[in-house]
């Protein structure tokens, strides 16, 4: 039985990763449950699978939990502090890192101090800190396993291929609800239809950041970190049908490929059953359904976002953290309705240009550096 962290319960993620987990009883449990300030989703899920242990991070919430869960034997907790401390528990055999942002840093770097194997969601840790995780992440001994679709299909085709020499990972992308768009159709897009993507259901701001390419972006930077490759070697290739999660093409020019129906349980349930593959009952892919795939080049041009990560990374240091505190604000704001979808590109790379550049950035540098640039962008 592995017992499961799960930081983020109440999001896209960790509702299906509670799917996963409800298909599987036999394999796993829920030890903690971690939540942003979704008591009433948070007091649910606790009373249906019993945790050790529960956090919400919003600590104007915590009389509610505490008072829904009195009767229960689950211990309640509030605020970000408490959520890092609890990565320490003895009994947590995996964490699922899927908060959203920022946030998620801390307590998922705490967990991999306290040699705990994570399952990681959270692509803005890698981005903001890939270095500093990845060498913490070695030092302890801890596995990463990816969660993203793409970089869970990445870690596939590499499964034996460790003395191979790889030429380039082939990271897909589905171009989002706006693939083939030019820039005057982006002017006038409004939130609903940056949240209408054609073939996954997600949180609202990596459903933005699919819409702009920040996402691909991201994933671009993530998966340097996770498998230790140059930025160059990884290419970005247009695949709107979302079947190849992602490819490697090794030395000998083969290219290896994993395909599946689009649904975020598969790659969680690979992630927490690993090195395993146990059964699941989630539907199979028809090639029949499926009879064209196709891949193309990403219009850079248009979707600004993605060059500028390939810069943020190029350019090293504190400047992905930079990136992605700007990236943040602007997607809230383009949620509250303060900046367009087309100027998130030009808010994000106004703030890499202007910001101090620190070479070789601590833990504390980037906490400083997200801060100044949240407060100054806002
Ligand atoms: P959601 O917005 O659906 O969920 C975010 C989760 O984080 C919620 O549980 C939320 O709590 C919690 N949270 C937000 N802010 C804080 C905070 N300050 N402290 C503690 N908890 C917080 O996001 P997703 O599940 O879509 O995405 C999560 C991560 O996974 C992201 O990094 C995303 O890029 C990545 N990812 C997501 C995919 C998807 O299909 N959704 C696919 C691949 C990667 P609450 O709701 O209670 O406020």
């Amino acid at each position: 039985m592995k017992r499961i962290a799960i930081l983020g319960s109440t999001g896209s993620i960790g509702t299906q990763a509670l799917n996963v987990i409800r298909s599987h009883r036999d394999l796993f449990s829920v030890e903690v449950l971690c939540a942003g300030s979704n008591a009433d989703l948070l007091i649910e899920q606790a009373i249906e699978f019993e945790p050790n242990a529960v956090v919400i991070a919003d600590k104007g919430k915590y009389q509610q939990v505490q008072d829904a869960l009195d009767h229960h034997d689950i211990k309640v907790f509030a605020g970000a502090d408490s959520m890092a401390d609890l990565m320490e528990m003895d009994s947590i055999d995996l964490v699922l890192a899927s908060i959203v942002g920022f946030a998620g840093l801390k307590p998922t770097l705490r967990a991999i101090e306290h040699h705990k194997p994570i399952a990681l969601a959270n692509k803005e840790t890698m981005v903001v800190a890939g270095k500093i995780v990845t060498e913490s992440a070695i030092k302890n001994h801890v596995p990463i396993l990816p969660v993203d679709s793409e970089h869970s299909a990445i870690f596939q085709c590499l499964i034996g291929e460790t003395h191979n020499k790889l030429d380039k990972i082939l990271l897909t992308a589905s171009g989002g609800p706006f693939l083939g768009k030019d820039r005057e159709f982006l002017e006038q897009v409004t939130l609903a239809d940056a949240l209408k993507h054609p073939n996954w259901s997600m949180g609202r701001k990596v459903t933005i950041d699919s819409a702009s390419l920040m996402n691909k972006g991201l994933e671009v930077i993530e998966a340097k970190w996770l498998f230790g490759v140059e930025v160059d070697q990884i290419e970005v290739v247009v695949h709107p049908q979302s079947i190849v999660h992602s490819m490697v093409q090794f030395e000998d020019g083969s290219i290896k490929a994993q395909l599946g129906v689009p649904t975020m349980e598969t790659p969680i349930q690979f992630a927490f059953s690993f090195p395993n593959r146990i059964e699941s009952p989630l539907p199979r892919l028809s090639f029949e359904q499926h009879s064209q795939l196709t891949f193309t080049k990403p219009d850079t041009e248009t979707f600004r976002c993605l060059p500028l990560a390939y810069e943020a990374i190029r350019r090293g240091g504190n400047i992905p953290c930079v990136m992605n505190a700007a990236n943040e604000v602007a997607v809230q704001k383009f949620i509250d309705g303060s900046l367009r979808f087309i100027d998130i590109a030009d808010f994000v790379g106004n703030q890499m240009a202007q910001a101090r550049f620190i070479p070789n950035p601590t833990l504390d540098d980037l906490f400083e550096t997200d801060n100044i640039i949240r407060n100054q962008s806002r």
